[in-house]
């Protein structure tokens, strides 16, 4: 019998396999994954920011575990040879009422405890000739990265300390017996003492597997991108950012620069009809009948209809989408818009209906599992890790 198995071969799983790998040296661990390497979904289909924390709110473990993830996910790359670069983030208004709410971000930016300063238009002119606005919030610890290349290097880590990686194992079912947690998958049967859930957009599947009713049901929103030609590549300095509304702060697209030197347009954020449908066709019948299963569902997606309908005709019409951008980088056209891999955002919808902000971890006697966590996860990534490690060390009896 092993002593640990986790589950998911993404950011957030080998973090903690890495973390779990260092604290328990003399113990076994594998890693499980159903896919044929690391980093195949949300960890490996993001938009590669390294995020400082301005949004979250204070006290909350995003705040918390965001700002201790950006030191660390510097600290990791720059120990393990990782391009990074910490360019800073401008958030940019440009309407009166963003103005306003500029001000509200510059309060939270303090109570989270961010270096931030405040641009008016002509320093916002400056720094970034080609974006305009009436003011700027400037955040110079935000920065970017390829979290696919962090993963694999957490990988790395985990095998350097013993553990073992299983690609292309699915898991389809949990027995969480008296004294151990047996793991059956497309491969064979596996059986732990303890066991870590990192499954992302399957994470409420793998608490059901358990027995338990997770209360909650992951909704997927995919996020679509365009790439900007390389004769854009310097369009901006910075990262660049709307002020949100401040009741849907994931939504609206930014110019986000790469670390490969191209930059990107988006996110925007629309219903998926599959759980990892990263095309607009993707449809599954069995992943929607489960999705409204849960009426919160229901109940969420028509509390937001009308972002959702705007978010869904930009996805349909590129010049909906352009035109987002356009407020403040009025230089760019259709052309420049690109073709980009989208992503899916794993989001836990309670059974009320409500968007579950903060991240959230169910625990059992022998399990930790990871149920919510949307962005900032992948900064947080080494956080998470080292709080699940603390969660397993209060429970384990090895
Ligand atoms: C469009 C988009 C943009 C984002 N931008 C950012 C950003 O800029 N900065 C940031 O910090 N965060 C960002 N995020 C969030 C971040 O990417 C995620 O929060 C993070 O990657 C979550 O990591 P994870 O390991 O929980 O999930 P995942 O990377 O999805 O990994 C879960 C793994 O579990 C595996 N799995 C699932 N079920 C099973 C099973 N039954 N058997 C075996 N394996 C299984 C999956 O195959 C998968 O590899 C973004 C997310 C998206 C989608």
């Amino acid at each position: 019998m092993l002593d640990f198995i986790i589950i998911g071969g993404g950011i957030l799983g080998m973090s903690t396999a890495m973390q779990l790998a260092e604290a328990y040296p003399d113990r076994r661990l594998l890693l499980l994954e159903k896919e044929e390497g690391p980093a195949r979904h949300q960890s490996g289909h993001n938009s590669g920011v390294i995020h400082a924390g301005v949004y979250y709110t204070p006290g909350s473990l995003k705040a918390r575990f965001c700002l201790e993830g950006n030191r660390a996910t510097r600290e990791f790359c720059q120990a393990h040879g990782i391009e990074h670069d910490i360019c800073g983030k401008l958030l940019v208004a440009t309407n009166a009422l963003e103005m306003q709410r500029m001000e509200a971000l510059w309060e939270r930016t303090a109570a989270n405890g961010l270096e931030r300063e405040w641009l008016d238009a002509e320093a916002l002119r400056e720094r970034e000739p080609n974006i305009s606005g009436l003011g700027a919030l400037l955040v110079p610890s935000s920065g970017i990265v390829d979290y696919a290349r962090v993963t694999e290097a957490m990988a790395d880590e985990f095998e350097r300390r013993g553990g073992q990686l299983r690609y292309g194992h699915r898991v389809t079912g949990l027995d969480e017996r008296h004294g151990e947690v047996v793991v059956h998958t497309s491969q064979g049967e596996f059986s732990a003492r303890y066991l870590v859930t990192c499954a992302g957009l399957m994470a409420d599947r793998v608490v059901r597997m358990l027995g338990r009713n997770p209360g909650f049901t992951i909704c997927p929103f995919r996020g679509e991108y365009y790439r900007l030609p390389a004769s854009r590549d310097r369009i901006v300095n910075h990262l660049i950012y709307p002020i949100p509304d401040p009741a849907m702060p994931f939504l609206g697209v930014h110019l986000t620069r790469m670390i490969d030197g191209g930059v990107t347009v988006g996110p925007n954020a629309v219903l998926a009809l599959k759980r990892e449908g990263y095309h607009k066709n993707d449809v599954s019948l069995t992943d929607m009948a489960r999705m409204f299963s849960n009426p919160g569902i229901l109940r969420a997606l028509g509390g937001s209809l009308r972002p959702g309908l705007s978010e869904l005709k930009n996805s349909l019409f590129k010049r909906g989408y352009l035109e987002q951008v356009r407020k403040y980088c009025p230089s760019l056209t259709l052309e420049d818009l690109g073709p980009w891999p989208a992503g899916v955002r794993a989001q836990a919808v309670s059974r009320g209906g409500k968007l579950i902000d903060d991240f959230l971890f169910v625990n059992t006697r022998r399990t930790v599992n990871v149920c919510n966590a949307p962005s900032p996860a992948a900064t947080s990534a080494i956080p998470i890790g080292a709080h699940i490690v603390d969660k397993v060390k209060e429970q384990v009896r090895l």
